[in-house]
């Protein structure tokens, strides 16, 4: 019976060493140590053997067993890592890599790069930037710009007014980045630098108009500020953003809160100013008038600063000049886009030209 077991122990030996995967592995083990496996039988049966064969069959036995249970368990943990190394090396994936095709890059939003744009210029001016609510209540938006009650620009067609607390006009969508004039005096003693950057919204769309669009608001006040600087500003931004020999010029004009008022032009970077082209034809860009309207402008009304005399602007000691215009203007000119709707359609198509 002990050979027996020992023919057995070379036997299983053999088939464990053949195994080549985990199944055959699997296989040799029910087949030798398995509850119908001869070792198995012979070891459950011992109680019936003669007395003297017990110890040694018992002994030979068990010892057999437990080194077949050994095998297969280095066996097993030997094959698994084989297993998984192989199936590692079959399914190698390096994440790093670009898809294929490699993923297009997308970019920053033509409105967004013409807003960083004039945001780095006019920092480089010492101006700060600040942003402010675009739902704003009528005080900022109208009164405190020296805004007469029934003003044309307060004319319901205009504005979009918020319904609160039951009250219509009290509470509207900014119309403008002016309201910000007031809010940055009242935050900020004298002398102050500021622009404005931001989304404004009136009633009004076709393709130069949109119903959301974005306004810079310039605004600086100190003691001895004149509209000569307020030239010398615009010159300088203008010719950062559109090249250093643009000229400016500045038109009388009308605004609530500013006085006296002024548009103000840029002269034209297609034709040089000149109204005309190389080949004697007008300009397209500038209507042959040499120069392009970019915005409104002026000295801040002395009303405006009796809004806010008791945070430090005093009319009679502090004057400062004041200026916006339209980022989606800037950005239409500089890229040659006829229609301002097109920055707001989203067609990839379209906005992938600016890259
Ligand atoms: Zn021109």
């Amino acid at each position: 019976m002990v050979e027996r077991i020992e023919e057995i122990e070379a036997e299983a030996k053999a088939a464990i060493e053949a195994a080549g995967s985990v199944p055959e592995l699997e296989d040799a083990r029910v087949s030798y140590l398995g509850r119908k496996a001869e070792l198995t039988g012979i070891l459950r049966g011992i109680a019936d053997l003669p007395p003297e064969q017990r110890g040694p069959v018992g002994s030979t036995g068990n010892k057999v067993r437990k080194a077949l249970e050994a095998m297969i368990e280095a066996k097993t943990d030997g094959l698994k890592q084989i297993e998984l190394e192989k199936s590692l090396a079959g399914d190698r994936i390096d994440v790093t890599l670009p898809g294929t095709p490699a993923r297009a890059v997308g970019h920053i939003h033509p409105i967004t790069r013409t807003r960083r744009l004039i945001e780095d210029v006019m920092v480089g001016l010492g101006y700060q930037v600040m942003e402010g609510p675009e739902i704003e209540h009528d005080y900022y938006n109208f009164t405190a710009l020296n805004h007469p009650a029934g003003h044309p620009a307060r004319m319901l067609q205009d504005t979009f007014y918020v319904e609160h607390e039951g009250h219509v006009e009290e509470v509207l969508l900014r119309t403008h980045t002016s309201p910000m004039q007031v809010r940055a005096m009242e935050a900020t003693p004298p002398p102050l630098f500021m622009i404005v950057p931001g989304k404004t919204y009136r009633r009004d769309s076709d393709a130069t108009h949109s119903p959301m669009f974005h306004q810079v608001e310039g605004l600086a006040v100190g003691e001895g500020i004149t509209l000569a600087d307020l030239k010398g500003t615009l010159l300088a931004m203008l010719r950062e953003i559109f090249g250093p020999d643009r000229e400016i010029r500045m038109r009388p004009h009308f605004f609530p809160f500013t006085e006296p008022s002024v548009e103000f032009d840029v002269s034209c970077f297609h034709c040089g100013g000149s109204g005309s082209l190389d080949d004697g034809s007008r300009c397209g860009l500038c209507k042959g008038i040499g120069w392009i309207e970019l915005g409104g402008a002026g000295m801040v009304d002395p009303n405006v600063f009796g809004f806010v005399a008791d945070s430090g602007y005093n009319p009679d000691s502090v004057t400062g000049f004041a200026f916006g215009f339209g980022i989606e203007r800037i950005a239409m000119l500089r890229h040659g886009v006829g229609d301002l709707r097109l920055f707001f359609d989203n067609d990839v198509r379209m906005l992938g030209q600016f890259s």
